[in-house]
């Protein structure tokens, strides 16, 4: 499937929706930066946005390109890693003229969120100059940002510009590069929660985009070599994946292609670290370990002959996230209460559907495929082992569903194991 097919048409699908995904300029391929100035020709003014880990690796090459279309350059002198937060947004807006009418992001995740974010409410264009391969987010609409000391996830608008150039991608930090693989090998999580969500919940389900998402995996999991080694066609073959699954959530205008319980876990990490103080992984080297972990629990709970509901009390449970959400327990106890989440009885439904249930999780690879998957790419498990420790890896497995509004395999978990704490621990797994 050629990525280019899916871009500014409607597609008619069997699933019986119209899907469509909007962007101008995809560039992905050695010299893709070359297209620069072509790609931009529309636009009066573009302001163009780095840090001081982006802007060396191509900056004097893009206000080249640019020419005379280049406003101004809204420049993050910082190495560590920038926060998008309210001081971050308003130095970029204090850079906005009434002429501008392009935000062009030189980086990764948290450049292109800033972009689509301000761009978004400013009611103009943004675009993004890809510098790693490292999250699936460049093509989607959702921009993650840090308002009020919290992570809230915006939905904006796609970039309509995304150039991925590999002579620049393939010398991003291996950590980065790992951090894209272990994203997509998460899909092969998300994709099972997505048909567990269809049967139990009644979920919209796309049987086309879900094959196109699991054949690009598995392309993803046999490249492997490649990627490691930064060979050009393996990075190519990772940056399109990256886009092409980001395009996909806005193709079926939900996230469930891209996100499931192992996503959900991540979430978990950064906002109790957030909460907490405490360090979280990156993105997708959290998702890389947090794949492993859901896939132990598939298997867990497949081994059940019938299911046998152990549910720990309401009591225990508001106890749990005091002591784990502390500052933010008040929202996590709101939002569950208006998704109506511990009032909704799903028990009779696994009973009645327990032969099917059971045969979509198998579906996913086990704890110890996924691990070898993720050590091939230089991921150790002992890594989230050592960060977060047994105990809050523990607490990730029975609570990080109650920071999302979202159905995945971590509920039916839930419901099975959490009245036995013995249980419930990942050192169970087989992962050998
Ligand atoms: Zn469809
Ligand atoms: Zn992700």
């Amino acid at each position: 499937m050629n990525i280019q097919d899916l871009l500014n048409r409607d597609i008619v699908c069997s699933c019986g929706k119209t899907h469509r995904c909007d962007i101008e300029v995809l560039e992905i391929g050695t010299n893709a930066l070359e297209t620069l100035a072509h790609a931009t020709e529309e636009y009066r003014q573009v302001l163009l946005v780095a840090d001081g880990n982006t802007y060396p690796l191509c900056g004097e090459r893009v206000k080249a390109l640019l020419g005379a279309r280049l406003g101004a350059v809204c420049l993050f002198e910082v190495t560590d890693p920038l926060v998008p937060d309210e001081s971050a947004i308003a130095r970029i807006e204090s850079q906005i003229t009434a002429e501008t009418d392009l935000i062009l992001g030189i980086g990764s995740g948290v450049i292109n969120d800033l972009c689509k974010y301000v761009s978004f409410y400013h009611g103009i264009q943004s675009g993004i100059i890809a510098t790693a391969p490292s999250m699936d987010g460049y093509a989607s609409s959702g921009a993650a940002m840090i308002l009020g000391g919290m992570k809230v996830t915006h939905t904006t608008h796609a970039p309509t510009i995304i150039i991925g150039d590999t002579d620049i991608l393939k010398d991003a930090p291996i950590r980065m590069i790992r951090s894209g693989y272990g994203d997509i090998i998460g899909k092969y999580s998300s994709l099972n929660d997505w048909e567990l969500a269809h049967l139990i919940r009644g979920e919209h389900f796309c049987q086309p985009i879900y094959n196109l998402v699991l054949e690009t995996t598995d392309g993803i999991r046999d490249s492997v070599d490649g990627i490691v080694a930064r060979e050009p066609w393996a990075i190519e073959k990772l940056m399109r994946a990256l886009v092409l699954i980001g395009m996909t959530l806005t193709l079926v205008e939900t996230t469930r292609p891209g996100s499931g319980s192992e996503h959900h876990l991540s979430h978990f990490f950064e906002i109790v670290g957030l909460v907490h103080h405490q360090k979280h992984l990156s993105h997708g080297t959290d998702v890389a370990y947090n794949t492993i972990l859901t896939a132990g629990m598939r298997e867990q709970i497949c081994r059940l002959p019938p299911p046998l509901f152990c549910e720990e009390s309401e009591a225990d449970r508001l106890q749990a996230w005091k002591r784990i959400y502390a500052s933010v327990s008040d929202e996590v106890e709101q939002l569950q209460e208006e998704a109506g989440s511990y009032t909704t009885d799903l028990k009779p439904t696994y009973t009645e559907h327990w032969a099917e249930i059971k045969a979509i999780l198998s579906k996913c690879p086990t704890a110890a495929e996924c691990n070898r998957m993720m050590e091939a790419a230089g991921l150790h498990f002992s890594e989230c082992e050592n960060l977060y420790g047994h105990d809050k890896i523990c607490d990730a497995m029975l609570y990080g569903k109650d920071l999302k509004n979202r159905y995945s395999v971590l509920w039916l978990y839930y419901a099975l194991f959490s009245g036995q704490a013995s249980a419930v621990d990942y050192r169970l797994f087989d992962l050998q």
